[in-house]
């Protein structure tokens, strides 16, 4: 019987002038189209010959079964690799789901820059060529307190070019207690081996005093470094000397401070609870050479390290030959001025949405929750269990790891799927949505999804909620997260 069933298949060069193939070969292009229908008809003859396809089937049966296939892989390719997600864990600055979403105003400069042509490296007074390191140099000088500042890939570009440029052949002191790993593979001891600079250790894990620092200096020092221990704390019997006394003791032997922020407040945020994250500013106050930090943590910009400090130190880092590898290209430059420029207008609370997401209240999450409870008993005719629950927020990225902001979460559970699944399905979604389960429930942390956000989440629901048997072809599009609506 296979055979006779194969037989019946129409050849490629047929199913490629059907309607479904002509009208996705517009968007995929006629080669393409016709690698998938290979690759499906592959398959196919495969699990016919197999048995695994059997059906009491009619060669019209084969053909749409091949097409629905051809559907389901061509949705697939068309798919970008980097998509869009809605971040409704709760972790504001989420390395994995792309750290810091930008202002609204960022995004526009960006756009523009990007678009057209700018004055990247054109000085439009002189009409000629000019220095692209210029850009943003005075708003972040301004903001940070500092005479001069640049700008890098990322923090650990920033730091190894630091390291580079003051320390190379020569010894950086640095504490046994900040000798940290960052995720994704920066370890302070790998970068400065990389800087060409050694390093010096000093102290103990949990207790490291100036008097170290002090007794470690000798004719090869050429730099201190203190860095803050972003994503883990050491409590109990500790100590640690201030930014105030390591820039003292720096100067005193009469080579440079570095302090490494890793997320680098531009403000104080404490009275929104984020009480360990330290100030740029107050780094450079108490004397420090140079601080670098990251652009997309706390500051809530692209992906960037901001190094900032004296200006003898900061021209000798745009000097190096370092930077013109690690330096970053228009669109950032556009998206770190734009979103400067809101904390300079004071404006960073309401339009930068990582420090809009730590200053959002308890109450305010829980009006959106309880109202988003109430939208999905109504679209899913209560379909699921659904609870609010007090919670912790996170700020992530490796930044203020003791810091929980209380929220508010929606608890979601399904008399016929497992939290495990309903969590799955919901990534799949068309806008894929990240969420936890916790004790076989999925928690919706509101936090981190924007107004807009909600009817996303909606949607998904809804679509989850269609029962199997009434719309299996909804559901499969749903799977693979083009249809669904
Ligand atoms: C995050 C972090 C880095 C790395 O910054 P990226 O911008 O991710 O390259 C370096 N140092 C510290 C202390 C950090 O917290």
């Amino acid at each position: 019987m296979p055979n006779h069933l194969l037989r019946s298949l129409p050849s490629i060069e047929r199913l490629l002038e059907r309607p479904l193939a002509l009208q996705l070969s517009a968007d995929l292009g006629r080669e393409r189209v016709r690698d998938l229908l290979r690759e499906t008809t592959d398959e196919l003859r495969e699990e016919v010959t197999s048995g695994q396809w059997s059906v009491a089937g009619t060669s019209q049966s084969l053909t749409e079964e091949v097409e629905r296939r051809l559907e389901t892989r061509a949705a697939q390719f068309s798919q970008p690799s980097l998509r869009r997600v809605v971040n409704a864990t709760g972790v504001i600055i989420h390395t994995n789901l792309g750290r810091a979403p930008l202002a609204r105003q960022a995004v526009e400069a960006l756009s523009e820059t990007a678009a057209n042509y700018s004055n990247l490296e054109y000085d439009l007074k002189l009409g000629q060529r000019g220095r692209r390191e210029a850009h943003c140099q005075n708003l972040l000088s301004r903001l940070s307190g500092s005479e001069a500042a640049t700008v890098a890939n990322n923090n650990a570009a920033a730091v190894l070019l630091v390291l580079n440029t003051l320390a190379e052949g020569g010894e950086v002191i640095v504490s046994r207690g900040e000798l940290i790993e960052i995720g994704g593979s920066f370890r302070i001891p790998d970068v400065m081996a990389k800087s060409g600079a050694i390093l010096r250790e000093v102290g103990t894990t949990n207790r490291t005093r100036i008097e170290d620092y002090r007794d470690a200096i000798n004719e090869r020092t050429r730099l201190i470094l203190r860095v803050h221990p972003s994503n883990y704390r050491i409590i109990g019997f500790t100590e640690r000397p201030s930014a105030e006394e390591i820039a003292d003791a720096a100067r005193r032997a009469g080579v440079p401070s570095f302090e490494d922020l890793g997320s680098g407040c531009l403000i104080d945020l404490s009275p929104y609870g984020v009480k360990d994250e330290p100030v740029v500013a107050d780094s450079l106050k108490a004397g420090i050479s140079v601080v670098s930090f990251s652009g997309d943590k706390m500051l809530g910009g692209p992906q960037a390290g901001i190094i900032t400090g004296s200006r003898e130190i900061i021209d000798r880092v745009v000097k190096n030959p370092l930077m013109r590898a690690l330096r970053v290209d228009k669109m950032t430059y556009a998206a770190i001025e734009a979103t400067l420029r809101l904390y300079e207008r004071g404006a960073a609370l309401t339009e930068v949405p990582v420090i809009r997401a730590i200053a959002t209240t308890r109450e305010e999450i829980a009006g959106r929750a309880a109202q988003l409870v109430e939208s999905i008993t109504r679209l899913t005719n209560g379909r699921f269990t659904i609870s609010l629950e007090d919670g912790a927020s996170v700020i992530g990225g490796g930044s203020a790891p003791e810091v929980k902001l209380p929220t508010v979460l929606v608890a979601m559970k399904d008399a016929q799927m497992s939290a495990a699944s309903l969590e799955e399905r919901l990534r799949g979604f068309r806008v894929p949505i990240i969420t936890r389960t916790e004790r076989d429930r999925v928690m919706i942390d509101l936090r981190t999804v924007s107004v807009e956000e909600e009817a996303i989440i909606l949607d998904a629901i809804a679509a989850l909620a269609q029962p199997a048997h009434e719309s299996p072809a909804s559901i499969e599009r749903y799977e693979i997260g083009v249809g669904g609506k």
